[in-house]
């Protein structure tokens, strides 16, 4: 689903965020990205949803090998990544209902169509009825949820996550990650960058560990290595 073989990501001021990084995460998988800040985290992610390009190496993503996806194919690309971000970059002068539409109308599909896979998205983050509030009228996690939503409209088989939990207290955060659970159980590839460490404590599951954008760890699901 994710395959990574010797890659480097350079930016144009000379610093190397990522450094012959390769690695495997496989279709059906769910994974958390760990590391310090500056390890790394938030590079490969955006190496993933093609918002970066690797100065080295190569990327495949969702069967595809980023080098071929011209800059015009970006945007089907991207179709098939859910992306989630720590501030979840909603629209504050929109309703829910059109914040979790947008990746649909972008997409070109037709209005009945729509309405019924935002209805779904909702359901899925336990949001349903309330299309019609705005962001603000809405919690913390809530909000964040709505964030969710909005990723998984467009049903991508991949799901990738920088810092979702990081505005929310301990009991938000573990709800979150149960949304994303949940998806992973339906099929889809779940990767969270955190470093948030309850939610790693409550979720065994595989732990890649970025240290000075080299791969510094990788513990399977059962196996839970400390965290230095
Ligand atoms: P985090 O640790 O939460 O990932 P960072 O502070 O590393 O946050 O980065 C915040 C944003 O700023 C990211 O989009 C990152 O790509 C960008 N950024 C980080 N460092 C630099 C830099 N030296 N020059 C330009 N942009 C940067
Ligand atoms: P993390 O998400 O783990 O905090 P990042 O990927 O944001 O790490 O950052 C890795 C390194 O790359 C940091 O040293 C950061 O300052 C640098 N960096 C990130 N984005 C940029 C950018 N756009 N331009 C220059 N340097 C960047």
């Amino acid at each position: 689903m994710i395959r990574l073989d010797h890659v480097f990501k350079r930016y144009p001021n000379g610093r190397e965020a990522l450094s012959d990084l390769s690695l495997d995460i496989a279709a059906g998988e769910i994974a958390f990205l760990t590391g310090h800040s500056g390890a790394g985290k938030s590079s490969l992610l955006k190496l993933i949803a093609l918002i970066e390009r690797p100065s080295r190496g190569r990327l495949i993503v969702n069967g595809q090998n980023v080098a071929g996806v011209s800059r015009s194919r970006i945007p089907a690309f991207r179709r098939r990544i859910g992306m989630v971000f720590q501030d979840h970059k909603l629209l504050h002068d929109r309703t829910i209902y059109d914040n979790v539409a947008l990746p649909l109308i972008v997409a070109g599909i037709g209005g009945k169509e729509i309405g019924r896979r935002v209805r779904a998205a909702l359901d899925q983050v336990g949001l349903l009825g309330r299309e019609h509030s705005v962001p603000l009228e809405l919690s913390t996690g809530e909000q964040q949820r709505v964030g969710i939503a909005r990723a998984v409209v467009s049903k991508p088989p991949l799901l990738i996550a920088d810092e979702p939990t990081g505005n929310l207290d301990p009991d938000l955060s573990l709800e979150v990650m149960n949304i994303f659970r949940r998806f992973n159980e339906v099929g889809v590839t779940v990767l969270i960058a955190s470093h948030d460490l309850l939610l790693l404590e409550h979720f065994p599951v595989r732990r890649i560990r970025l240290e000075a954008g080299r791969l510094a760890g990788d513990s399977p699901a059962h196996v839970i290595a400390s965290e230095p």
